[in-house]
């Protein structure tokens, strides 16, 4: 890691009207406005898992705040410690839900990683991999699918197992985690257009995703045939890009802006009701978009909803068959925390008949993937992984279901070596099978397969 940079001294900037009149490091006014609705209360602490499991206050989000505030204000030094607290934060937002203030922690956390990286104050191997794969190749479709065709040969030929021992350790925790690549029909892009089955309630977007699409087609394709057998057109527009949230997290905001400003635009285009997603990061990342380019931000931040959201709110019209299984359904931080979206899932999996939702305890804890933080952090992931493997063990369901595709990479990896039997599914692919399970439709109803 690169030494501190020490800028103090340069010109600062003056915050906001509401701000007392202190020097502000260049570029730090937003981390500062937002540090100053923190009242010190240290409710959050106990609900954030870096502060659990080192029991350091400056690893608890008071503690962070408290230095990125001494940063912005020149009087603590831009370096080694904050840029180590400020990555050892799995940016899971629970604080945010516990703080009894308001204060955006997520967004505050995102303008230190932002200006840590400006400043060049990360280095090594890891970090230079994290950004080549952040710049080049997640934002470029045909050198993701290139990518993932890659890993499928080697997967094939099981490559990766005979060359994982000589790999240094994070290489091969990482390859550990990655599930067995799809076909490349289940990668195949979705269909433009697909139409409504039934009476049309409304014509929706997919943002169908970067690694979403490489790795869960077959969720996208389950999402699809949902939603359209409710009713909806959904239109999937192919020139979509990457949604800037794992750019975001890792302090590539304009980056993160470029990306967002296009999916604006691509949206506004295909004139559809609402972007939905099905992957609570991404859908988080079209909300936060209003922190990073302000008119076409607002303008997602207005239009996306989780499809879980959506379905909840619009209400459920195809008929469902029964679906006889035990189901823990885990919630993603980046719906839950990020989107405070908590009953809707729980309300439609609750509907489908036979299937019988399990309590497991802390459901709202971060099960430790928070985008590459798996790979980045791999010693602080595996402990937070630990708490909710153990929980979902006592649990014992049949699925472990949860809409976050880092989520279910995450649980199915560590719910396999831990020997857990259950199944990691998202919730749209037991409401897919619930739809299927149901009696055939009346002869005239198209269908979508
Ligand atoms: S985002 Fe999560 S890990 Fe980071 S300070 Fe908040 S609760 Fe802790
Ligand atoms: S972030 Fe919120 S809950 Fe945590 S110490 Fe500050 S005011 Fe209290």
């Amino acid at each position: 890691m690169s030494a501190g940079v020490e800028d103090a001294g340069s010109r600062g900037a003056a915050p906001d009207e509401d701000a007392p009149e202190v020097w502000i490091r260049p570029g730090w006014e937003d981390v500062y406005r937002r540090s100053l609705d923190c009242v010190h209360c240290g409710l959050c602490l106990q609900s954030c898992p870096t502060y659990v499991e080192t029991g350091r206050e400056i690893s608890s989000p008071r503690g962070r705040i408290y230095l990125m505030r001494g940063v912005a204000e020149g009087r603590a030094p831009l370096a080694d410690t904050l840029v180590d607290e400020a990555f050892l934060c799995l940016g899971c937002r629970a604080c945010e839900t516990a703080c009894p203030s308001g204060v955006r922690y997520g967004a505050m956390v995102e303008g230190a990683r932002r200006e840590i990286e400006r400043a060049g104050m990360r280095a090594g191997l890891a970090h230079r991999l994290e950004r080549f794969a952040l710049r080049s190749v997640v934002p470029r479709r045909g050198r993701l699918r290139l990518t993932f065709d890659g890993l499928a040969v080697a997967q094939k030929l099981r490559l990766i197992e005979l060359v994982a021992p000589l790999l240094p350790r994070r290489l091969r925790e990482a390859a550990e985690l990655l599930p067995p690549v799809p076909p490349r029909g289940e990668r195949r892009r979705l269909p433009g257009r697909v139409p409504a089955e039934g009476p049309v309630r409304g014509r929706v977007g997919l943002l169908s995703g970067c690694v979403m699409q490489e790795l869960f087609g077959r969720i996208n394709a389950a999402t699809v045939r949902v939603l359209a057998r409710n009713g909806f057109e959904v239109i999937v527009p192919p020139a979509q890009g990457c949604c800037g949230a794992l750019q975001a997290h890792a302090g590539e905001a304009d980056l993160a802006a470029d990306l967002a400003r296009h999916n604006a635009r691509v949206f506004a285009d295909a004139g559809v009701d609402m972007i939905l997603s099905n992957s609570a990061g991404c859908g988080a990342a079209m909300r936060d978009a209003r922190d990073w380019i302000s008119e076409e931000g607002a303008l997602l931040a207005e239009r996306t909803r989780d499809v879980c959201e959506w379905l909840d709110a619009e209400g459920l019209v195809a008929p469902l068959g029964a679906v006889p299984l035990r189901v823990c359904y885990d919630d993603p931080c980046h719906l839950v925390h990020g989107q405070r979206v908590e009953a809707a899932p729980r309300r439609l999996l609750a509907r489908i008949p036979g299937l019988e939702l399990v309590a497991h305890q802390d459901p709202g804890a971060c099960c430790g993937a928070a985008g590459t933080y798996n790979l980045t952090h791999p010693s602080m992931s595996q402990a937070v992984l630990a708490r909710k493997i153990a929980a979902l063990s006592e649990a014992d369901p049949d699925v472990v279901s949860t809409g976050n595709p880092g989520c279910l990479m995450q649980l199915r990896a560590g719910g396999s070596r831990a020997g857990l039997r259950a199944e990691v599914l998202h919730p749209v692919e037991l409401l897919d099978r619930a739809h299927a399970a149901a009696p055939a439709p009346r002869p005239g109803n198209a269908t979508y397969s």
